[in-house]
């Protein structure tokens, strides 16, 4: 128990050679710092069971190798007004091809990367293109009002963050403006303070803040009230959920209903079918992203997605 809060812990047994498998007692601690994969249930793993260690070693050698060769790619996946024809912005993803391990998607090295410590350097590396993009003023050009990256909330409350965001948007001489923050509000209620904050410090140079995965396990109410956000995103897993009988729909509808109250604007990601958008658009949500309109696509692609979008206006 820590403060108010109950963590259920769950043990398991894991059982494994020496020294073919451990050689060292750095590798029996890392074997015990490794999280243990959500698709295995068992109570006791040996064997083949382990071999999500190999992989994780093998994830964390790519993203050191991806930093010295620069292998990290920022791709942009847009998003778009209800009317489904103007865009209105773009989400930047980040995405490691490596030589050995093929491509690598950000759920699984992302996490890694916070452990290593290298995501600060990850972060940077997507403003800093960001930046780079922002500042050819193509997108500006095209219609579009912002680029959305996002951010680690770990990373948004360590000290220095405010500054450190500041340079690198200074240093290209880009708007503030022009960028929107995402964040996941997973933060225990005691460290609002410094969050809020942060996201003040932000607002204050003109930096947009949306709340990232509203309606997963850690969104609730009174971080939309408590902190400043512009836009709240709703998670594809609550579109996703109408398919599948009426709870879902009602989720929906009155998750809509209340952030509007709120009187903050909503995007809904995920969106894969002109249905759902034509129900987002019946709900009176703000903007929409998915695979309807585009997956995420490397640069000189998403320049081609919104030239072609914009010229048929
Ligand atoms: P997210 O922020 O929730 O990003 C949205 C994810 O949904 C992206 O996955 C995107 O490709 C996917 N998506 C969007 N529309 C659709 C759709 O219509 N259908 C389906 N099936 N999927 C859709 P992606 O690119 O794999 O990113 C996964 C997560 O990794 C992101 O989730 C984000 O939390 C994290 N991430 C990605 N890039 C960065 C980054 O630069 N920094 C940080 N800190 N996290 C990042
Ligand atoms: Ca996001
Ligand atoms: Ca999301």
């Amino acid at each position: 128990m820590i403060g108010d809060t109950d963590f259920l812990l769950n043990a398991v047994v894991m059982s494994a050679k020496v020294p073919d498998r451990i050689a060292s007692t750095s590798d029996a601690l890392y074997m015990a710092d490794s999280p243990v994969p959500s698709n295995i249930d068992k109570k006791i793993l040996a064997d083949s069971d382990l071999d999500y260690l190999m992989r994780r070693a093998a994830v964390e050698k790519a993203i050191t190798r991806g930093l010295e060769e620069h292998n990290f790619e920022v791709y942009y996946q847009p998003t778009y007004f209800i009317d489904r024809k103007t865009v209105h912005g773009a989400e930047a993803l980040l995405r490691l091809h490596d030589s050995v391990l093929g491509n690598v998607f950000p759920d699984e090295f992302i996490p890694l990367a916070e452990k290593m410590g290298l995501i600060d350097d990850l972060d940077d590396f997507v403003l800093c293109e960001v930046c780079r993009l922002l500042k050819s003023g193509i997108p500006m050009q095209y219609g579009l009002d912002c680029i959305n990256v996002n951010l680690s909330v770990v990373q948004c409350m360590r000290p220095g963050f405010v500054e450190r965001i500041n340079k690198i948007v200074d240093s290209f001489g880009v708007d503030p403006k022009l960028v929107n923050f995402e964040i996941t509000e997973s933060v225990a209620a005691s460290d609002y303070r410094i969050l809020s904050d942060t996201i003040d410090a932000l607002k204050h140079e003109g930096f947009l803040f949306s709340m990232d995965d509203y309606g997963t396990g850690y969104s609730n109410m009174q971080s939309i009230f408590s902190l400043d956000f512009d836009v709240v995103k709703i998670d594809k897993s609550i579109l996703w959920s109408v398919n599948d009988g009426k709870l879902g729909g009602i989720i929906l509808e009155n998750s809509v209903r209340m952030i509007k109250q709120m009187k903050r604007r909503i995007l809904v990601e995920g969106v894969e079918t002109l249905e759902q958008a034509e129900l987002l658009n019946k709900l009176g949500v703000d903007y929409l992203q998915g695979y309807y309109f585009s997956k995420p696509v490397p640069k000189g692609d998403f320049i081609g997605h919104i030239k072609k979008a914009y010229e048929a206006l």
